[in-house]
């Protein structure tokens, strides 16, 4: 298996995960630019595959489109198959039964040996939780260099540079890796990652010469000091934010912590979403600090996201100014917030949410009857 540029890709019920397809997105640019091949790496436990009785020693490899192999999981297969055609490169399915649950160190195991034969310049890891938290140790065992919250590159002769941000926006970085391979992790909003995402079909398939191959691989389990026991429901039935494409977000205008329902009946109004705050709201015990949007929380790119009763300080500004449609409530016309939004309500939120509330239960109830 050869590849310059690896993408490590994250499924969930619902298939590839957006974060993912922003990461695919991003390695095609770069493979692109760098005349390499991209390969793309999606751990996990696909249990039909595992029950292949060939398959227990190691490689079995199956052609896209595959001829005749009705085992292979409906699962898996469907995700091979979105994955092969939208991105048009080779995808290497990573199977075993201590992936089925997530956990850093399964996760490097079942990694660091295959990144390490395949030795590609480039590893693309999407920036999420899960892939801050296994994404350092990853280049501990390979030895690589690492670069975090990667949001564009620049290519100058042989080298390439990554842009990233400190101190969320304040100043921004190019840096140049020092180390093969080199692991990124890709920010949700870097370059590319916007729109449909996937790369256009056969793109790379057309250059190689050949349909994109889907292998399916035994992952190494040796040496596992933890066993994950799988998920434990969420506290809250939100979606995570890099998942969400819409974030409603509290400020301490909300007044009580009682009127936090409102935002989240608000945000239940969209189909994808997630409710967001600021900080001063985690500082009054009303929301948990993994929630807080800024500098010292999480950064969030969605496709709306709307602001009530945030007064738009630095350090709030600088997690979600990159959303593609900012919308701020708040009842002071100079508040920061309405310098970075594209639609302002200048309002009491205690007035306008529960109109808005109503609007849509009207517009609900219209479609319905
Ligand atoms: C090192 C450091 C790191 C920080 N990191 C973060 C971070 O990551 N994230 C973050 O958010 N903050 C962070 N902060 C805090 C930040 O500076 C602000 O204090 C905070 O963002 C303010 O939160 P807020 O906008 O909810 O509250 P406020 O600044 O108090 O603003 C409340 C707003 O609500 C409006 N309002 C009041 N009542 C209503 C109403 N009924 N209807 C409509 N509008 C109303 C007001 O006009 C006001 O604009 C950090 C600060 C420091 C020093």
């Amino acid at each position: 298996m050869k590849a310059g540029v690896v993408v490590i890709a994250e499924m969930s019920a619902d298939g590839l995960t957006a974060a993912s397809r922003g990461a695919i997105s991003f390695a095609g640019l770069m493979a692109e630019a760098a005349g390499e091949d991209m390969l793309i790496l999606v751990p996990g436990h696909f249990p039909y595959i595992d029950e292949q009785p060939c398959h227990g020693a190691g490689t079995v490899q199956y052609e896209y489109p595959p001829s005749g192999n009705g085992g292979v999981g409906i699962f898996a297969y469907n995700g091979a198959k979105e994955i092969a055609a939208g991105a048009g490169c080779d995808v290497a399915f990573l199977s075993g039964d201590h992936l089925a649950g997530y956990s850093a160190e399964a996760w490097m195991t079942a990694l660091s040996p295959i990144c390490g034969e395949i030795n590609p310049r480039f590893i693309c890891i999407p920036h999420t939780s899960r892939g801050w938290d296994y994404g350092p140790g990853l280049a501990i065992r390979l030895k690589a260099s690492l670069i975090g919250a990667v949001e564009d590159f620049r290519r100058q002769g042989e080298d390439f540079f990554f842009k990233r941000s400190v101190l969320k926006g304040q100043w921004q970085l190019e840096v140049l890796p020092e180390k093969r391979p080199a692991i990124l992790t890709v920010l949700p909003e870097a370059r590319g990652t916007q729109g449909t995402a996937l790369l256009e079909e056969a793109r790379s398939a057309d250059k190689r010469g050949r349909p994109p191959r889907v292998s399916f691989l035994s992952a190494p389990a040796t040496g596992l000091r933890t066993k994950s026991l799988g998920r434990l429901p969420a506290a809250e039935t939100t979606y995570d934010f890099s998942e969400a494409e819409v974030i409603v977000a509290a400020g301490k205008g909300i007044g009580a912590v009682e009127n936090l329902d409102l935002i989240k009946r608000l945000a239940g109004v969209f189909p994808k979403s997630a409710v967001g705050c600021s900080r001063a709201v985690c500082d009054l015990g009303w929301m948990e600090y993994r929630r807080q949007v800024g500098l010292t929380g999480r950064t969030v790119a969605p496709s709306l996201y709307i602001a009530c009763g945030i007064s738009g300080a630095m350090p709030h500004l600088a997690g979600m100014r990159n959303s593609r449609c900012i919308v701020a409530v708040n009842r002071d016309i100079n508040a920061a917030i309405f310098q970075v939004a594209h639609l302002g309500i200048r309002e009491d939120l205690l007035t306008v949410i529960p109109a808005i509330l109503a609007l849509s239960e009207k517009g609900s109830n219209t479609t319905t009857q």
